[in-house]
């Protein structure tokens, strides 16, 4: 693995878009105090993802932006991208050729690229593992810095050599397998003091469970009791629909019977009505000729007294 170009564009003195081209040996930048040389090792130590500005000798992250000059106007963002030859793929990566990105806007927006696909700093820092490039590796020494590491702590010196080691993975791994452990250790904590308030609340539940299938078989047994009060209620009531049913077919068979029976009555005594008047107006008629004859008897019986005197 080697490193093949590095891309600069608005990154601190590099206003331009610059390609800096390696070969698989030793490149050395030389140029007059203050032309831009220690700017490229910042460019590389930022886009594996440094976030200390300090660092990058800067007093905020927006101080790589370039700023321009007395002839140019300052740009809006800085963008670096380093392609690094990959055959031997000693990244664990499938790419034979693997370029990193990083853009940051003034607006602070900021984004990172593995071969042209968003990714976030993580997956770059852990590509980089024990490779010695990382941005704490020890491929990039700025200046002062070899003074800063010799008298630096002893820790701060280990880390270098676990890089150079290349344990630095194995022990990102353990940390990581450690802090798992203290979690779930935390977790089994938790879940021991839930399991004991549980035990506790096991008395009481089970009073209550045993409580429930009672009432639970109390309410199956109702409800059988209901729905055999139902069905017997049903048989007595159809039992008595029929009887019902047949007593009012006999009811409606004898209404009919007294119906023509009435109307042969009515019949018979409107009959005997009219018969009745005819006899009372023959009767009228015989009493009126009765009087009448009565009358002409006493005329009659006048007439002959006076004719035998
Ligand atoms: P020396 O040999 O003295 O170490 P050098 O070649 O390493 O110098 P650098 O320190 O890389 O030079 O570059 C410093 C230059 O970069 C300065 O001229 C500074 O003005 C310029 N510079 C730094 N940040 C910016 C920025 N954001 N915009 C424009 N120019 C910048």
């Amino acid at each position: 693995m080697y490193l093949k170009n590095i891309e600069v564009q608005g990154f601190k003195s590099f206003a331009q878009k610059i390609n800096f081209e390696f070969h698989n040996g030793i490149t050395g930048i030389v140029g007059p105090n203050g032309s831009g040389k220690s700017n490229v090792g910042d460019a590389v130590r930022w886009v594996l993802g440094e976030q200390s500005a300090k660092q990058l000798r800067g007093g905020n992250m927006q101080d790589v932006i370039f700023s321009g000059t007395e002839t140019r106007k300052p740009l809006s963002f800085a963008s670096v991208a380093i392609t690094l030859d990959n055959q031997d793929h000693q990244l664990p990566v499938e790419f034979n050729e693997v370029t990193v990105t990083r853009r940051l806007y003034r607006s602070g927006e900021s984004e990172y690229l593995i071969n042209g696909s968003p990714c976030r700093l993580r997956d770059i820092n852990e590509m980089f593992y024990d490779t010695g490039i990382g941005k704490e590796g020890y491929s990039i020494i700025g200046q002062g810095q070899i003074d800063r590491i010799l008298s630096g702590k002893p820790e701060e010196r280990r880390e270098l050599f676990d890089e150079a080691a290349g344990i630095v993975k194995y022990k990102r791994r353990k940390n990581a397998a450690v802090k798992k452990l203290e979690e779930e250790q935390a977790n089994l904590v938790r879940v021991t003091d839930i399991l004991s308030e549980l035990t506790r609340q096991l008395g009481p539940l089970e009073r209550q469970s045993r409580t429930a299938r009672i009432y639970m078989a109390k309410r199956e047994e109702l409800r059988t009791l209901d729905v055999n009060l139902f069905l017997l209620e049903n048989e007595h009531n159809t039992m008595l629909l029929t009887e019902l049913s047949e007593k009012l077919e006999n009811a409606k068979h004898d209404l009919s019977e007294n119906q023509e029976a009435y109307e042969k009555t009515k019949e018979e005594f409107e009959r005997l009505e009219k018969e009745l008047a005819e006899l009372n107006q023959r009767t009228d008629f015989l009493r009126e000729q009765a009087q009448n004859d009565a009358m002409k008897r006493q005329q009659l019986t006048g007439q002959a007294d006076v004719l035998r005197e």
